[in-house]
């Protein structure tokens, strides 16, 4: 061949490469992301931000100390002490609304004496980072980090704006987190789309032996209640038939024998469809069922409770999680009559909002799945509920499609260390994650 047609051809072969993946990486730049990415996310478990207290703002000081070093604007907004909110941006040319990554940078106290290691070493051994927030969720956070940043540096031609938002507070209501920027300045992120917290992908969690991707596009609905049974008060030498503990214990005894009707939802058909028949545990439980948790018994005279005193007072919390296609009266009817006693008083101490479910037909939901698929041909990708509640669930009712994804593959071990005392992410998982995130993230607003 021709020394010119040779430049040509290999010309050509270069432009085939960079029309079919315009922004995708040399492995180099890869392992480079990667390497940074997991330092990052030691640093930043390293910041205890276990809420209470909640004091994030070192924390934000790192986020906003790597994106400014990248030549990425960030704004500040304090919304309390301590309680600092970042809101990082890459400009986007066309008219469509922002794609917001958001995450959490709060975590739930850790009881260092319950820990193998110290919650807040971020210690790497056996092939894993442990340490309080490393799944829930700084460790989705510095996926986003990276995924964010390499757009930067890619010089990505954006048409929509892609924002990246850090919140404080989420573990506990996100009152002046999520929802303070809902209230306050929703004018300046204003998002079409958000990716948070909520699904993942495993190989064990869902069903034996198949590598199950769960996109989440819903959250049960919160129904926080008290049971109070009232009696009369006497002598523990001599029962009789009102003692109001009697009652209620007999009560709770009905009110959990029974299982929950399961519920039809077509969120959870799809689910089921893709997957088939789920494996048996808790997690898994709470996905396709509306639950009931007794969270707490108080009884008594006195404090420590007398032995030989009966109350004339006894009080049970639960915690039910709903899922949707159940109305609020169904439910505490159903609730009712699982008592069995309408002598019991039930109170809805907090009821969360009415589950809206986010759209699969959309084109970042298509992009996820897809950007899963090319990494993971043998993957099942499928819509989801989470048991749990999650920041962008509040965004849903203002019509933002909101998604609670994290590609990254952990074991059913690690699902279950979240709030625990042994958290943990594979090591392995961060890297894959940013790259699904960041071609998900490109087909969605370059486009
Ligand atoms: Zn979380």
């Amino acid at each position: 061949m021709p020394h010119s047609r040779r430049v040509i051809a290999a010309v050509s072969a270069l432009l085939v490469v960079a029309a079919t993946a315009p922004f995708s990486a040399r492995t180099q730049d890869w392992k480079t992301i990667e390497t940074e990415a997991l330092q990052t996310l030691q640093r930043y478990v390293r910041i205890n931000t276990a809420v209470p207290p909640g004091d994030v703002s070192k924390a934000a000081d790192l986020l906003q100390s790597i994106l400014e070093r990248e030549g990425i604007p960030v704004t500040r907004y304090e919304s309390g002490p301590g309680r600092s909110i970042i809101v990082a941006r890459l400009k986007g040319t066309g008219p469509a609304k922002p794609l917001m990554l958001l995450h959490h940078m709060d975590v739930v106290p850790a009881d260092a004496s319950r820990w193998a290691r110290d919650p807040f070493s971020a210690e790497i051994a056996d092939g894993k980072l442990w340490g309080r927030g490393s799944f829930d969720m700084k460790g989705p956070g510095v996926a986003h980090l990276y995924a964010f940043i390499a757009l930067k540096r890619r010089n990505v031609p954006l048409k929509r704006d892609v924002i990246l938002m850090a919140v404080p507070d989420e573990e506990v209501g996100g009152g002046l987190g999520a929802a303070w920027m809902r209230e306050h300045h929703l004018k300046d992120i204003e998002p079409e789309y958000i990716l948070d917290e909520g699904g993942f992908g495993s190989r064990d969690l869902f069903t034996k032996d198949k590598l199950v991707f769960g996109i989440s596009v819903a959250e049960k609905k919160i129904l926080w209640l008290k049971l109070i049974a009232e009696g009369v008060a006497g002598h523990g030498s001599q029962p009789h038939d009102r003692n109001p503990n009697d009652r209620l214990t007999r009560a709770l005894a009905r009110l959990v024998s029974e299982p929950v009707t399961p519920t039809k939802f077509d969120v959870l058909e799809a689910f089921r469809s893709r997957v088939g028949e789920l494996a048996a545990n808790k997690f898994n439980n709470a996905i396709q069922n509306s639950t009931i948790s007794i969270t707490s018994l108080r009884s008594g005279v006195g404090e420590p409770p007398k032995v030989n005193v009966i109350p004339s007072i006894a009080e049970a919390t639960i915690d039910c999680r709903v899922l949707p296609g159940t109305s609020r009266e169904a439910w505490l009817k159903e609730i009712a009559r699982r008592l069995g006693d309408p002598e019991i008083k039930v109170e809805v101490v907090y009821e969360g909002p009415d589950p809206v479910v986010t759209t699969r037909d959309s084109e970042f939901y298509r992009a996820l799945e897809a950007a899963v698929r090319a990494r993971h041909p043998d993957a099942i990708v499928a819509p989801m509920i989470v048991p749990y509640g999650t920041d962008s669930n509040g965004f849903r009712p203002l019509g933002v499609k909101s998604y609670g994804f994290t590609p990254m593959i952990v074991p059913a071990a690690s699902v279950a260390s979240m709030h625990g005392d042994a958290e943990f992410i594979p090591v392995d998982a961060l890297g894959p994650a940013i790259q699904i995130l960041f071609d998900a993230i490109v087909t969605t607003t370059t486009r």
